[in-house]
């Protein structure tokens, strides 16, 4: 595949651009990208990439996919948009209908938004409200430890990972953290989540199901989750699934809550939502949320909103996607990938520097067992991502924490590629 040469885009980006979660006194310039085709990515020089984290957990269908493409063309073309407030249309009330069909049974009602922050936002306000509109005092949230959940204010609040929040402490909803009920922590955490949820405090227990991605893919099991949901709705406090990164098949089943026995009283959705394309977030809640605010008294409604609220070409978007989705042959893929992932840590796991190799879903991490503690951007992170980079592999490792999270439709060979470049990195840096 022969990519035009438009030199340039590194050097004149930083004349005027500010990338997220980067230091720009000491990163490494931006790699100028002009072309993404499925699981492939292309830079100005014509260096070829596999992108083997499906750019930050947003492309499961690959890059430039003609099916959402499409859609997309079609949609803009015959209302691109439209208002939200007082109007509404095709495209949302479809979406609606389509994901009620495959959300847990409880999940009835839906609110937009345009990204992960905002879909956490609105479930936090939500929870929040819902007490005030009762006249009931319940004024703080509950969050896992090493949680992310995003980084608007309440999202960030929810969010443990310290240097990600620390110059914002005293501006922030007030959270308690959970110990993750990893294995050998279950007890922990269902005990302090008993004692905490019994003060009646709380509004609300968010957490990523089952797994926690920016914390390197910490992976916990239903049943310990099922646990903690069930004290929550003992005590009245609501439940937020954030599946923003664990949505639409990344844990082999549509959503990572469908591994549960229990069901939450929310789910927040973005990332693969919309297949990559367009930036848009959905909130879910139960019938019972919704009446919270349903009253002849207006200061009782959600005054939330954003401008650009279910934006009919993001809803074309999300309905392709679903649609690729739900086809037999990306149900084979993801149990491919599965299959794969596992031959692949049976392998990996012999290194005696490699310890808690997991998988679930087309996700797979592993550690590499370290002498010092190693920092989130520490350099061993870098040095990892770097090697990565020069052999054409975008991995981008937590720490000493490698994982894998490839679009769906990565081929055998590329997916080998992957493997073997990761291998290389153990076998020559580690
Ligand atoms: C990425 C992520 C968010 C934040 O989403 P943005 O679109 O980046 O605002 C929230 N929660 C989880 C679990 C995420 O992975």
């Amino acid at each position: 595949m022969s990519i035009k040469n438009t030199k340039g885009l590194t050097e004149r980006d930083s004349k005027h651009l500010w990338h997220p979660y980067t230091q720009h006194k000491t990163a490494a310039k931006p790699i100028g990208i002009v072309k993404g085709e499925g699981a492939l990515l292309w830079d100005e020089n014509g260096k070829e990439y596999i992108d083997a984290i499906a750019s930050w957990w947003v492309n499961p269908y690959g890059h430039s996919n003609k099916h959402v493409a499409d859609a997309i063309y079609k949609q803009l073309t015959s209302l691109e948009h439209v208002l939200f407030g007082g109007f509404t249309h095709e495209p949302a009330v479809v979406l609606s209908e389509k994901l009620v069909e495959i959300l847990p049974s409880s999940q009835k009602k839906m609110f937009f938004s345009d990204n992960g922050s905002t879909a956490v936002e609105v479930a936090i306000k939500v929870a929040l409200q819902y007490y005030f509109n009762k006249g009931e005092k319940r004024t703080k949230i509950l969050a896992f430890e090493e949680a992310f959940h995003g980084d608007t204010f309440a999202a960030m609040a929810a969010s443990g990972i310290s240097f990600f929040t620390e110059a914002f402490k005293g501006s922030l909803v007030e959270v308690v953290r959970v110990p993750v009920p990893v294995k050998g922590e279950e007890e922990k955490s269902l005990a302090t989540i008993k004692k905490l949820a019994a003060t009646g405090e709380y509004a609300a227990f968010i957490f990523e199901p089952l797994v926690q991605g920016a914390a390197g893919m910490v992976m916990y099991e239903p049943q310990a989750l099922d646990n903690l949901i069930k004290v929550c709705k003992e005590y009245g406090v609501f439940t937020i699934a954030d599946e923003v990164m664990t949505g639409f098949g990344k844990t082999g089943k549509i959503f990572a809550c469908d591994y549960l026995t229990v069901e939450p009283d929310m789910m927040c959705l973005s990332k693969a939502l919309t297949a990559g394309t367009i930036p848009m977030a959905i909130t879910t809640f139960t019938e019972e949320l919704f009446e919270g605010f349903y009253d002849d008294d207006i200061n009782k409604a959600l005054f939330h909103g954003h401008t650009f609220t279910a934006n009919p070409t993001g809803c074309a978007a999300a309905l392709a996607g679903l649609e690729l989705l739900l086809t037999d042959e990306m149900k084979a893929n993801l149990t491919r990938i599965n299959a794969s992932h596992l031959d692949f840590i049976a392998e990996i796991e012999k290194h005696p520097r490699v310890i808690n190799a997991r998988v679930l879903g087309v996700i797979m991490a592993f550690e590499i067992e370290r002498d010092g503690n190693e920092s989130y951007y520490g350099d061993f992170r870098n040095k990892l991502y770097n090697f990565f980079i020069e052999n054409g592999v975008i991995l981008r490792p937590v720490g000493n924490i490698i994982y894998i999270l490839p679009p769906y439709i990565i081929s055998n060979e590329l997916l080998t590629k992957v493997y073997d470049v990761v291998k290389q990195a153990i076998d020559e840096i580690v």
